[in-house]
């Protein structure tokens, strides 16, 4: 009898679709694509999901069946854009084949590089990860531009990514080098059935020479967790307090 994890198919063929669209978007932080690197995120992703397996053979259910479902095809496409920017940020330097047909933009002027902002939307009940909520990030009560198009803004949480987002807007130009300057963002979660939560920060940057290109989750910029709360407890809530 042969088993065979039909999963294995499935997010290979994800992966690589996705490590092509963000090499044709000319995404600089995507340092290497070599199949050692693919089967990384491949296996970042199998040991996140729920295998499917199968007897060979058989041929009841193929991998296309499977992507079928847009929830779980969503769910892994979260994971393998976690799995690619984590092992893209990781120091590899056994890897030769680094890429170089990325053409760096040149800028003019100094630049202030933003961090890339991270954190995770949780369930007020059960203070689970909480999937489907829409999360956009402001600056000045406008939407952020971001570094590239493999970041969304607004985005989505998945419950396959524990309810957590990433953002990573895009460098702005500064006037002088070395130049110090407050950045004010809010944080809008939103989900039906929800009430909406925001969240305000700052962070103060110095301006630098050039738009940085590598991807540093150790320069990352953690939010506390927020919490949502279902619009009938809050109301449960206001009332039991009245009372
Ligand atoms: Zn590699």
């Amino acid at each position: 009898m042969n088993i065979h994890n039909l999963m294995e198919e499935v997010v290979g063929h994800r992966i690589n679709k996705l490590y092509n669209q963000i090499k044709e978007v000319n995404a600089c932080w995507l340092t290497c694509d070599c199949e050692n690197c693919r089967a990384d995120a491949i296996s970042y992703v199998l040991n996140r999901v729920a295998p499917r397996y199968v007897v060979s053979g058989r041929g009841v259910i193929h991998a296309r069946d499977i992507l079928q479902d847009a929830q779980i095809k969503a769910d892994i496409d979260a994971l393998g854009i976690e799995g690619i920017r984590i092992i893209s940020s990781t120091k590899r330097p056994f890897h030769s084949s680094a890429r170089t047909e990325c053409i760096v933009e040149a800028s003019e002027k100094p630049v202030f590089n933003f961090p890339i902002i991270q954190g995770s939307i949780l369930e007020g009940n059960t203070f689970e990860p909480l999937a489907n909520a829409t999360v956009t990030l402001k600056m000045d009560g406008k939407e952020v531009d971001m570094a590239d198009i493999t970041w969304a803004n607004p985005l989505n949480t998945y419950s396959s990514t524990k309810g957590s987002y990433s953002f990573w807007p895009k460098a702005i130009e500064a006037e002088n080098a070395d130049e110090t300057k407050k950045f004010n963002f809010s944080i809008e979660v939103k989900r039906p059935g929800y009430d909406q939560v925001n969240y305000a920060f700052d962070t103060v940057l110095i301006s630098e020479n050039k738009i940085r290109k590598e991807l540093d989750t150790t320069v990352s910029l953690k939010i506390m967790d927020l919490v949502m709360f279902r619009e009938e407890i809050k109301n449960t809530m206001n009332r039991m307090i009245k009372d």
